[in-house]
């Protein structure tokens, strides 16, 4: 019996005319993912991956590896037999001895339909075998364990215990987003979701050098290293913005501050898109959430920008955002206090409907162009690579 770990997807299976692209793009991830732990080649089989493993391979560091790679259902660690009969019932003992349970079924799968007995007829022939080594009983609604047994053309795959994956589609395949990251709570959790539908996601973080430390600097990198996981690689523009906010707040009326430096940050997290030939801008907003984040103003930032800009958490409710910013292991660096440039002169009653008309005729009083050039020159640029 030869150790192994098999890999399903769901989604990607529905996807007829690119297959072919999004299953190489999930066998590229997960390689990439296993880099360090089990440097193994990974290969498709109709309709799933699978992997040999190598006596003594750390499974828990490839358990932990796996639950990470965007656009696995789900996976397994078990065995790659041949497909007789015989060697089923032997193989599906070997796995389930060392377990403690008192009640299991056996669930088989046949991708190759030519195989001599259905299904269900393997099921109880290995079932069977299984109750008279194992004096265990079968309980087919609630079974403490189920083994599972995929019968293809030329070998099986028998495991039992299915490890949910975290679903969606293999990042790469989706093409490339600028997320726009602050270091609060949300912003991250934004970029995660576009992530998990199988985009890149580029960073650009707005810091209010040099009216602040470098604070926010620091946790955005934290932020970016816990979210690289995902995607292996990540790109973090980090972008001066002290000095526009200190033109806005020179020329302008004071309760336009938080519109305009919004649309600021628009227009220079869409040139840093141009030069990433990334299609669409992140943010972490939710509706109502607070004065900048009403429709009216929602629509005025969206005016700055040429591209779609996308607000998954656009719906969620904040303690929503918290769960799931705790379990994709951000939420304690965010919560980590930084100074934070938004807040940066800002009057005590923002306007929470702004006009775009003022809105304008203050831009108006701006070199906007010139600022954006200027903001865009100055970015320094992180990478990040993990594993
Ligand atoms: P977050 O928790 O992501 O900071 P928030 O609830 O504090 O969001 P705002 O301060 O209104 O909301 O920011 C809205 C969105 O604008 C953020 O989610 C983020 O995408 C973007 N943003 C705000 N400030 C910055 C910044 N300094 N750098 C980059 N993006 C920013
Ligand atoms: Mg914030």
């Amino acid at each position: 019996m030869r150790q192994v770990v098999v890999i399903h997807y769901h989604e990607i299976g529905l996807k007829k005319g690119n297959r072919d692209f999004f299953e190489k793009r999930l066998q590229e991830n997960v390689s990439r993912a296993l880099r360090g732990v089990a440097e193994v080649p990974v290969r498709r089989l109709p309709g799933r991956l699978i992997a040999p493993l190598p006596e003594g391979v750390a499974l828990d560091a490839v358990r932990e590896r796996l639950r990470k790679v965007f656009g696995i259902a789900f996976f397994a660690f078990g065995a790659e037999t041949p497909n007789d009969l015989d060697t089923l019932q032997q193989t599906a003992w070997d796995i389930v001895r060392p377990l403690s349970y008192e009640t299991f079924c056996v669930r088989v799968k046949r991708a190759e339909k030519r195989y001599p007995m259905t299904s269900n007829e393997v099921e109880r022939a290995v079932g069977a075998f299984l109750v008279e080594k194992t004096q265990k009983k079968v309980n087919l609604t609630a079974p403490e364990v189920t083994c599972s047994i995929e019968i293809m053309s030329d070998r099986a795959l028998i495991y039992a215990e299915k490890i949910p994956g975290p679903g969606g589609l293999p990042v790469g395949t989706s093409g490339r987003v600028v997320s726009l990251l602050s270091g609060g709570i949300d912003s991250p959790v934004a970029a995660y979701k576009l992530m998990r539908r199988g985009a890149r996601v580029v960073f650009a973080h707005f810091h209010g050098a040099p009216f602040t430390d470098r604070s926010s600097q620091h946790t955005v990198r934290d932020l970016v290293k816990a979210l690289t996981p995902y995607q292996y690689r990540s790109r973090l523009y980090l972008v001066p913005f002290g000095a526009i906010q200190g033109v806005i707040v020179a020329q302008t009326l004071s309760s336009l501050r938080v519109v305009l430096y919004r649309r600021m940050m628009m227009r220079i997290a869409e040139e840093i898109a141009r030069r990433e030939r990334a299609e669409a801008l992140v943010t972490g907003e939710s509706l109502g959430q607070v004065a900048s984040q009403t429709l009216t103003n929602l629509a005025i930032i969206d005016a700055a920008a040429t591209l779609p800009v996308f607000r998954p958490l656009i719906g969620e409710d904040k303690d929503t955002i918290v769960k799931l910013a705790q379990a994709i292991g951000t939420f304690d660096i965010s919560t980590v206090p930084f100074e934070d440039c938004c807040p940066l002169f800002m009057p005590v009653h923002p306007e929470t409907r702004a006009s775009l008309a003022d809105v304008q005729a203050a831009e108006a009083r701006l070199d906007v162009a010139a600022l954006v050039q200027q903001a865009v020159e100055n970015v320094a640029v992180e990478e990040v690579e993990w594993p």
